[in-house]
């Protein structure tokens, strides 16, 4: 098949561009389309095929269910079996934008879509040109993120394009996502309402509207030997082709530990990588050293990670350090997915 990519501009979105992609969607085709989180991978929720595509698409496995998007509160309630009032609370503080809740699920969504589960994952984006692309495929877009499986999510319109090209009728290119990581989500059928994965809208801001929000305890570790909350967790995440190791640690501490494990790598002769930042990223000696930025910027650090983690992939790095995020708030998301993708691999010196 043929993939169309088509440049959205978000201060002069094309309609008729919008018209095209949502007919695709209402037809029971795909469009990869761009987020303030990362590109999604788009089709009809309320047809069970359309997201049998997806997962054939993204080479998924179909028990993971996958977040439907919608473009306004009017539309919510179809496909819920009740709008608690948790949800229309944080909908209020926090919609459109980065938030996805879990709430159960009316007949108006097929167990395709939802991974047989007998919940919905919902979120209203906050992009522009997403919102008009969900308004013209009939409101309702089931997306997962719009890589292949077991690559990162794609931040930019290019990796959709290598990952999905020749398996999806459309991407449309809105640049870079302006965040850069997924959404944060929130389970509403649990009491008190539970994180199962952290992002932008942190704990402590959802705490803010609600009261008492937990947050699930393999978020951070292993696994504890606990099942994970949301299914789509038990999967393996993404993971860079070469070794990654997080240290933690005083500043001083972690660059000589770095430096002896590149120091080691290249008697090896691995290829090295490392991700730093711009305070520190002068003092490494790696093949491809990369910095996310300035350290006090977490936004930044959030929004360049997956870039990063695929350009190691690209130059063939076999062996990645990393500088430790830890902190509150987005520090939190970030750590949480670099501890994946380091499959929790972390020193502390
Ligand atoms: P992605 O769209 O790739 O960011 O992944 C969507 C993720 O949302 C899944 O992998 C699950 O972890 C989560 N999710 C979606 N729907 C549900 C649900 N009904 N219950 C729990 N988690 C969900
Ligand atoms: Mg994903």
């Amino acid at each position: 098949m043929d993939t169309k990519v088509v440049r959205i501009d978000q201060q002069h979105i094309d309609r008729a561009l919008i018209r095209e992609a949502g007919g695709i969607i209402k037809a029971g085709g795909l469009v990869a389309f761009p987020t303030e989180t990362v590109y999604g991978l788009g089709g009809d929720a309320t047809n069970p095929a359309s997201s049998r595509k997806i997962y054939e698409a993204k080479g998924r496995p179909s028990d993971n269910p996958l977040i439907v998007h919608i473009a306004r509160m009017e539309s919510l309630p179809a496909i819920v079996r009740y709008v608690p009032e948790a949800a229309k609370k944080l909908a209020e503080a926090f919609w459109p934008g980065p938030l996805t809740m879990i709430m159960e699920k009316s007949e108006a969504i097929p167990k395709e879509t939802t991974g047989g589960l007998d919940t919905v994952a919902v979120r209203m984006p906050s992009h522009p040109a997403a919102l008009q692309f969900i308004d013209a495929s009939g409101g309702y877009v089931a997306a997962p993120s719009a890589n292949r499986s077991g690559r990162p999510s794609p931040t930019s319109a290019r990796y959709v394009e290598e990952d999905l090209g020749g398996r999806i009728e459309m991407i449309l290119d809105g640049g870079d996502a302006q965040l850069g990581l997924e959404s944060t989500i929130v389970d509403l059928t649990v009491e008190p309402p539970a994180v199962l994965r952290p992002g932008f809208i942190t704990r402590e801001a959802l705490g803010e509207v609600l009261g008492q929000v937990e947050q699930d305890v393999t978020l951070f570790s292993d696994d504890g030997g606990q099942a994970p909350r949301a299914p789509g967790m038990k999967y393996r995440h993404y993971a860079p082709n070469g070794v990654l190791t997080i240290v933690r640690g005083p500043a001083e501490e972690v660059a000589r530990y770095i430096n002896d494990g590149l120091a080691e790598g290249r008697i090896n002769n691995k290829k090295t990588g490392v991700i730093a930042t711009d305070e520190t990223i002068g003092g490494y000696k790696a093949d491809v050293p990369r910095s996310v930025g300035k350290r006090r910027d977490i936004n930044a650090v959030a929004k360049g990670l997956y870039r990063i983690l695929r350009e190691f992939d690209d130059e063939g790095v076999e062996l990645i350090y990393s500088e430790s995020f830890d902190g509150d708030g987005v520090s939190q998301a970030v750590m949480n997915r670099l501890l994946k993708a380091a499959g929790h691999r972390m020193i502390d010196v």
